[in-house]
């Protein structure tokens, strides 16, 4: 089957819980894909992913065009098997790491050319990327988009927003989805000019697509601009289809994003904050490289279930981490992707309990905070 969506309860401030239908099984939202850029994980093995209890990753198909490249997915059938992943998958369509990336681009309406990072040229079409992500046989694929900064100005982001939706039907035409049954989402654009995202949700939501994308946040908006940009958007977005907010963001950002009505969410701070030795807990980010830590003979989160926080006294990780050991980052690095999922579930509970006020002020209270000092004695 393809991608469905069932949504199961909605609070009265807006935050949803559903499930994802998906042909490798059904995905409790509002779920956390944890990003394995080039078909693996930075810093974690694919059974440390798999511990973490992640359903659902993202991997970027800008990378994967450059290698292993899409006759190498062919061959093994699709990504699934290449990885030795048994989960969902969702591929992105390659807009964004386009804009974000250094180096010479151009952006024409039949598509974008640039270059991979292996330096060869590439003109990357929507007929072309969701071509590539049949190849590569994600469970979801997206739609090729033109992202630009929040800061443009409206002529630059309007411009930008009637290239994504000429290339929304296009994707919608050069979806053969009975060949592999994958899904298509749409993306919405409009920067940060609200009378633009309304438009752009309207008309990205009147086509038939599988869910809706929220993209163009995360690049340089304030907080209050993004919370605004999404809330706007997710009042537009149908009802009954997932709704997906990309590259965002912080346990915070989450919580505020899922407050304002969205389903999926991806984003590398689990991994990038543990490379800087900054661990999530429900109590605030605890700062593992601090002196204050090397006596800590408990867990990082005293009550986790992760295979960090099973194996390791936080006094051992900030060793690890002190000495330059590359295990220091991958114990934070499990730690944090099973807190997304763990604050995912909790979200989740609050909004089928009816507890979803009490919990959005109490989680908004002490996720921004950072600890000095172990949460143990
Ligand atoms: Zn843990």
């Amino acid at each position: 089957m393809t991608v469905g969506f069932s949504l199961v309860s909605t609070t009265a401030q807006g935050a949803r819980a559903g499930v994802l239908h998906t042909r490798r099984g059904d995905i409790p939202t509002p779920v956390f894909m944890p990003v394995a850029t080039r078909a693996s994980f930075r810093h974690v093995s694919m059974d440390d992913a798999r511990s973490t209890g992640a359903k659902i990753i993202l991997s970027n198909t800008y990378h994967l065009l450059d290698a292993p490249g899409p006759d190498v997915f062919s061959s093994f059938g699709d990504i699934h098997r290449f990885m030795g992943w048994q989960g969902a998958v969702l591929t992105d369509s390659g807009g964004y790491q386009i804009f974000s990336l250094p180096g010479e681009r151009s952006i024409s309406p039949r598509g974008a050319q640039f270059r991979l990072p292996s330096g060869r040229k590439h003109l990357l079409t929507p007929e072309s990327s969701v071509a590539m992500q049949q190849a590569i046989g994600s469970d979801i694929m997206m739609a090729l988009d033109v992202c630009v900064e929040s800061t443009s100005d409206e002529l630059r982001t309007r411009e930008a927003m009637a290239t994504t939706h000429a290339w929304a039907a296009r994707s919608l035409e050069a979806h053969t989805r009975q060949l592999r049954g994958q899904a298509l989402f749409g993306i919405v654009q409009g920067g940060v000019h609200a009378a633009l995202r309304e438009q752009s949700a309207r008309e990205i939501s009147a086509l038939p697509f599988d869910g809706f994308a929220i993209g163009g946040l995360a690049v340089g908006e304030t907080r209050s601009e993004r919370e605004t940009m999404t809330a706007l958007c997710s009042a537009l977005l149908p009802q009954d289809k997932p709704r997906y907010l990309m590259g965002v963001g912080t346990p915070l950002d989450l919580v505020e994003a899922v407050h304002r009505g969205v389903d999926m969410f991806d984003c590398i701070l689990p991994t990038k904050m543990a490379q800087q030795g900054y661990a999530y807990t429900f109590q605030g980010v605890l700062e593992a490289m601090r002196p204050a830590m090397q006596h800590a003979q408990g867990p990082l989160e005293p009550g986790c279930t992760c295979l960090a926080c099973q194996s390791q006294p936080l006094g051992y990780i900030h060793h690890l981490l002190r000495v330059g050991n590359t295990q220091g980052v991958r114990w934070v690095a499990i730690h944090n992707i099973h807190h997304t999922q763990l604050l995912m579930a909790r979200l989740r509970s609050a909004i089928l309990d009816d507890d979803w006020a009490s919990s959005y002020v109490e989680l908004s209270e002490h996720l921004p905070r950072r600890l000095k000092s172990p949460l143990h004695g």
